[in-house]
C-alpha cells in the first residue's frame, strides 16, 4: 500500500510539470485529486488494512494529498504569472511611436448661423418652437390668409406628395397657426426655425431646401412700435452694436402693415459694393403686424390682441456674412467649402 502511495505522488509531481495552461491544469487535478482518483481510491481500501498499517498509510494519504493540492496552487500561480509575462511581450506599447490624429468635426454653417440667431432671439425671451415639414395645403396657406386660387401662392412653387392637399412646407409659417392653437389665448413669444422646400429651378441663388428662422409675438397692446424696437434690437446682436438699419413697406398676404427689414451692408459699411449692389443697405428679413384673419385662424380675437411675425434666410445671412456667391454650396457636401467654417 505504502508503495503504491508513493509511485502515486511521483507520478501525480511528473505530470503536473507537464501542465501547460488553465484547461490542462483542471484536468490534472481531476485525474489526481478528484474522486474517482487513485489516492481517493486508495482512501477507500484503508479500513481493510491491519491497524498498524492503515495508520502509516493514512497519515501518507493525508501528506500526499495536502501536497499535491500545494503544488496545484503553486503551478496554477506559475501559469498566471508566465500568462502575463507572455501578453506584455506580445503586446508591447511604443509610446515613442506618434499619435493617430482624429479628424475633429465641426458645425455645418448653416447650423452655426442657425444657432447665432437663436442665441440672439433668446436673450429678448423668444423660445425655439419645432414644427413639421410635411404641412398640409390648408396650414401652409389657407389659414396663413392665401385661400385656394389665391395669387400670393404663386409665390411658393411647392412640392406636392401623393396624399392630396399634403405638401412639404413652403415656409415656416404654418408653425404659426400651431402653436397659436396650442396656446390661445395666452401671450406667444417664439422662434420657429427649419427646413423649407420649394419647387425651384436650382441656381446660384436659388435652391430647393433651404433654412428659414421665422418669429412670432402675440399679446395685448402689442404695436409696430414693438415690433421694430424687437428686430432692431436683434440687428444690433446679430451684427454689432450701433449698426444702421431701416424699415421699407412691403406686402405679405399675412401681415398688415408689412415691412422689409434692411441693415447697413456689412461689407462696405453703407458706401456701397457689389455684395449690397451699390445701394449700401443689405435687406435681411421681411416682417409685419400678423393679419386679423391669420389671428382669427389661430384662436385670437384681432380686437383684444394683436401681434407681430418676421422671417428670415439663415444661408442668405451667412453668404452676405461671408460673400459667398452660390446657394448650392450648403447642400453640394463639398469639404472645400465646409472645412472654410
Ligand atoms: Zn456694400
Amino acid at each position: 500500500m505504502l508503495e503504491k502511495l508513493e509511485t502515486i505522488e511521483r507520478e501525480a509531481l511528473a505530470a503536473l510539470g507537464g501542465v501547460e495552461g488553465a484547461d490542462d491544469l483542471l484536468r490534472w487535478k481531476q485525474r489526481w485529486l478528484g474522486k474517482s482518483s487513485e489516492l481517493t481510491q486508495a482512501m477507500t481500501e484503508l479500513p481493510e488494512l491491519d491497524p498498524a498499517e492503515r495508520h502509516q498509510a493514512g497519515r501518507r494519504v493525508n501528506e500526499i494529498k495536502t501536497g499535491l493540492e500545494q503544488a496545484h496552487a503553486g503551478r496554477a500561480e506559475a501559469l498566471r504569472t508566465q500568462a502575463v509575462a507572455r501578453s506584455l511581450e506580445r503586446e508591447q506599447i511604443d509610446v515613442t511611436l506618434p499619435g493617430r490624429p482624429q479628424p475633429v468635426g465641426r458645425l455645418h454653417p448653416s447650423t452655426q448661423v442657425l444657432r447665432q440667431m437663436l442665441a440672439a432671439w433668446r436673450q429678448m425671451g423668444f423660445e425655439v418652437y419645432r414644427s413639421r415639414e410635411v404641412e398640409t395645403d390648408e396650414l401652409n396657406f389657407g389659414l396663413l390668409n392665401m385661400p385656394e386660387h389665391h395669387p400670393a401662392r404663386d409665390m411658393w412653387d411647392t412640392f406636392y406628395t401623393t396624399k392630396p392637399a399634403v405638401i412639404m412646407r413652403t415656409h415656416t409659417s404654418p408653425g404659426q397657426i400651431h402653436v397659436m392653437r396650442e396656446r390661445a389665448p395666452a401671450p406667444i413669444r417664439v422662434v420657429l426655425p427649419g427646413m423649407c422646400y420649394r419647387y425651384e429651378q436650382i441656381s446660384a441663388r436659388t435652391e430647393i431646401q433651404f433654412n428659414q428662422l421665422e418669429g412670432l409675438a402675440i399679446g395685448r397692446h402689442i404695436t409696430f412700435a414693438d415690433l421694430k424696437g424687437t428686430l432692431i434690437a436683434f440687428a444690433e446682436r446679430m451684427f454689432g452694436a450701433g449698426v444702421r438699419t431701416r424699415f421699407r413697406a412691403s406686402h405679405f398676404p399675412f401681415t398688415e402693415p408689412s415691412a422689409e427689414f434692411d441693415v447697413e451692408c456689412f461689407v462696405c459699411g453703407g458706401q456701397g459694393c457689389s455684395v449690397c449692389k451699390k445701394t449700401g443697405w443689405l435687406e435681411i428679413l421681411g416682417s409685419g403686424m400678423v393679419h386679423p384673419v391669420v389671428l382669427r385662424n389661430g384662436g385670437y380675437d384681432p380686437e383684444l390682441y394683436s401681434g407681430f411675425a418676421f422671417g428670415m434666410g439663415p444661408e442668405r445671412i451667412k453668404m452676405l456674412q461671408h460673400r459667398i456667391d452660390d446657394i448650392r454650396y450648403f447642400w453640394a457636401n463639398d469639404l472645400r467649402f465646409l472645412e472654410q467654417f
